[in-house]
């Protein structure tokens, strides 16, 4: 797990202490799949100076769910946030489907659409009721 660390030494540091916490879970095959959580590494750099750093990965999904708990759903086309997969779904106009946090969701009674497919959605539908209301009178 050198290259974790690496991002932040740079690739010419000498490892003195590495300490990760990792969440084991398996996936739909039964595979082991390894998370990384948290690490801690102390390091001597090339100039000769100790640096410590402390990683904390994200404990949440950008909806609030937490990760360990939850099942990753995708990123958000707009936003780039992670969100779970019951809280991340696509556009349900189907000539876009990208992908959708709940924050750019709009909801259009109960379909959630990007902010780009809402007016036009909203107003093909609030036609559509327009018509049906004048064509009421004679369907009965
Ligand atoms: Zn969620
Ligand atoms: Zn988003
Ligand atoms: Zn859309």
């Amino acid at each position: 797990m050198n290259s974790f660390f690496d991002l932040f030494f740079g690739p010419g540091h000498t490892p003195i202490r590495e300490q990760m916490d990792v969440h084991i879970t398996l996936d739909g095959d039964g595979h082991p799949r390894i998370e990384p959580l948290d690490g801690e590494a102390v390091s001597l750099s090339e100039e000769g100076s100790i640096k410590k750093v402390s990683v904390s990965r994200d404990r949440f999904f950008a909806c609030g769910c937490a990760v360990a708990t939850s099942q990753i759903g995708g990123m958000c086309n707009p936003c780039r946030k992670i969100s779970c997969s019951i809280h991340h779904t696509r556009c349900a106009v189907p000539s876009c489907s990208r992908p959708l946090c709940l924050e750019c969701s709009r909801f259009l009674e109960d379909v959630r659409v990007c902010s780009r497919c809402y007016e036009p959605l909203r107003r093909q539908l609030a036609r559509q009721k327009l018509t049906r209301a004048l064509l009421r009178p004679f369907t009965g």
